[in-house]
């Protein structure tokens, strides 16, 4: 009978020296331990090898408390990171990828002031480039005029700092006003790339051929 108290005692002994016994099993393991070594023996090793002081114990908690706390930083730190390259992306997108505006009857107008210089009227919503070139001579049905070519560029949405830069968008719509206009015979409208031009991929030439007239002399 005493040796199963024995082994039961020693079940409890680990809790009993942690301080998370009942009060009725605690008074069991005292009331056996005044009377019997061998559990009296078990316990002070035990007790030797499991009680952390209080003091250090502290420590131990915050060491990892620290250590969670950092994993969370780190993931927090990496989930911002994540955002801010999405919206980044996201941004550039929205605001900075150009597309040409197509040529539309409706919404450009190439108009000569009282000034004698040609301006150009776009009465879209918003734009965000408008590219022109300086007058050049080219052969046009066996006769050399001097042209000049122009497209505009929007973005799928105006950036808010563009707005506080543009023109007002008024009847007129917004004003650009076209380079050495005194020169010019001819205004045509088509996307063109200089890069290609100088690379030899293109000529003013073909892109001749696919622009369309919107103003003449
Ligand atoms: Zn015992």
């Amino acid at each position: 009978m005493r040796e199963t108290k024995c082994t039961i005692i020693e079940d409890f002994l680990p809790l009993y020296i942690e301080e998370v016994v009942s009060q009725d099993t605690k008074e069991m393991i005292e009331e056996h331990l005044q009377h019997c070594e061998k559990c009296q023996k078990e316990y002070e090793t035990m007790k030797r090898n499991l009680y952390i002081p209080a003091e250090n114990k502290a420590p131990i908690i915050q060491k990892i408390n620290k250590k969670w706390r950092n994993k969370k930083m780190k993931i927090s730190i990496i989930s911002v990171l994540t955002t801010a390259f999405i919206l980044f992306g996201v941004y550039a997108y929205v605001f900075g990828y150009e597309t040409v505006i197509p040529y539309s009857k409706n919404l450009f107008k190439i108009e000569k002031q009282s000034d004698n210089n040609l301006v150009s009227h776009y009465y879209g919503k918003g734009y965000s480039g408008v590219h022109e070139t300086f007058p050049m001579g080219l052969e046009i049905d066996g006769e050399k005029k001097i042209v000049s070519f122009i497209y505009y560029t929007k973005t799928i949405a105006d950036s808010p700092s563009r707005k506080l830069f543009s023109n007002e968008n008024n009847e007129r719509g917004y004003i650009s006003n076209l380079p050495e206009s005194e020169k010019i015979d001819a205004v045509y409208y088509v996307d063109y790339d200089v890069e290609k031009i100088v690379a030899g991929k293109d000529s003013w030439d073909s892109i001749l051929e696919r622009a369309v007239l919107i103003w003449e002399k």
